[in-house]
């Protein structure tokens, strides 16, 4: 069932969805599940091997691109037996060209990872690990129903180095019921003696549904108010900042040469392909969406159906869209001579009106070459990116 295995241009990603988790977080609303039972666990992952073969003998007759980046994300990958993503990524190095410095990312959350899948998932090639901490602080991973605590962090932590894991990121939340400046700090500080390659700080959303929107809403628990939560953002930048991470992407920091080289796809609107549950693919100039119901996700595939939505092949004017706002995700910006090479045309004919009116409102800075989000336009992201919807 191999594809063509010739075409070494345009690298391609891969994002792997595993959906379960040990337990539910109260502001979660993921497509994850919990306690769900071994062999509906082993249904899942038969269907995912046959979404990804399916893939490959329906694009056999392609020059498929090489893969340089795979993305195990959940979920909570490092929740599964650790033969599920082995024999995954074998499946994947079987049908497509894996480049030899590909970057294969895992997410793990602490309380899941043994020295035994450490040293597996290091054996089978993954070379970055993406950890989910959140915060420093017990009292604060009780609210947010984490199922680790900061003990479980440090321990995963070891068990990382002490396979040769180097290449990590660790994911933080501002803006938690509770939380104080001081506990940001405190995270941040105590974060530094891991050194993490790679942190991704994230605003808390409130999803409606999920416990803790309820909890907000009954006024059990209260949030920090908008300033607070800024105050946050801003500070976390600054100390970053002077550790000497880079801010690369609204939410995201790294060391030098250490942006998330998967991550980067989607802002750069390249391809790259979603397979699981409720994983999303851009391919073909198409955007695609898979079923997020987990049981109608497994029999369509069972009965030799695609579990995916596809939309119409984006015209140009959509993919002008994507290409500004999810562009202007990255710090550096989007630089008008990259828009021309793609479009033919400067990005201010289309745009002019928008982009004159964000510089006015002080959202946008122009230097005459690169335009890009200014401090303010950080904080009011949203308006930023709809603009260009
Ligand atoms: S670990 Fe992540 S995916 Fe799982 S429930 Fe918590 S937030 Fe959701």
């Amino acid at each position: 069932m191999n594809v063509n295995k010739k075409n070494q241009i345009d690298p391609l990603g891969i994002y792997c969805h595993i959906p379960f988790c040990l337990k539910k977080c109260s502001y979660c609303d993921f497509s994850s599940f919990s306690c769900q039972s071994a062999d509906s666990i082993r249904n899942y992952f038969e269907a995912l091997h046959k979404e990804i073969s399916n893939f490959a003998r329906e694009n056999e007759s392609l020059l498929l691109p090489t893969v340089d980046t795979i993305y195990f994300g959940g979920g909570t990958p490092s929740a599964v037996d650790a033969g599920y993503i082995e024999t995954t990524l074998a499946l994947l190095k079987e049908v497509f060209v894996i480049a030899e410095t590909a970057e294969i990312t895992i997410e793990i959350n602490p309380g899941t990872l043994t020295g035994d899948k450490a040293s597996r998932y290091k054996k089978a090639g993954i070379n970055r690990a993406s950890v989910g901490l959140q915060a420093w602080q017990d009292f604060l991973l009780k609210i947010i129903g984490r199922i680790h605590s900061q003990a479980d962090f440090i321990k995963t932590m070891e068990i990382l180095k002490n396979v040769g894991f180097e290449n990590f990121s660790v994911d933080v939340m501002v803006g938690l019921p509770g939380q104080k400046l001081a506990d940001v700090m405190e995270t941040l500080q105590e974060l530094m003696a891991f050194s993490p390659t790679h942190l991704s700080s994230y605003s808390l959303i409130l999803e409606p549904g999920t416990p803790m929107a309820n909890w907000v809403e009954a006024g059990q628990l209260d949030l920090p108010d908008d300033d607070e939560e800024r105050e946050m953002h801003w500070a976390v930048d600054g100390f970053l900042k002077n550790q000497g991470f880079e801010h690369y992407e609204i939410s995201s920091y790294c060391r030098p040469g250490y942006q998330s080289r998967h991550n980067v796809k989607y802002w750069d609107l390249v391809p790259y392909l979603g397979f699981g549950l409720g994983a999303h693919g851009f391919f073909k100039g198409r955007r695609y969406g898979n079923s997020n119901e987990l049981e109608q996700y497994c029999e369509l595939l069972q009965a030799g159906k695609s579990p995916g939505l596809f939309e119409p092949v984006m015209d140009t004017s959509e993919m002008m869209n994507e290409w500004m706002f999810l562009g202007l995700r990255k710090l550096a910006g989007v630089r008008d001579d990259d828009f021309m090479v793609r479009f033919g045309e400067s990005f201010f004919v289309r745009y002019g009106e928008v982009i004159n009116s964000l510089i006015a409102d002080g959202l946008l800075a122009w230097d005459g070459s690169v335009l890009k989000l200014t401090d303010r336009g950080q904080d009011f992201g949203n308006r930023v990116f709809m603009a260009f919807v």
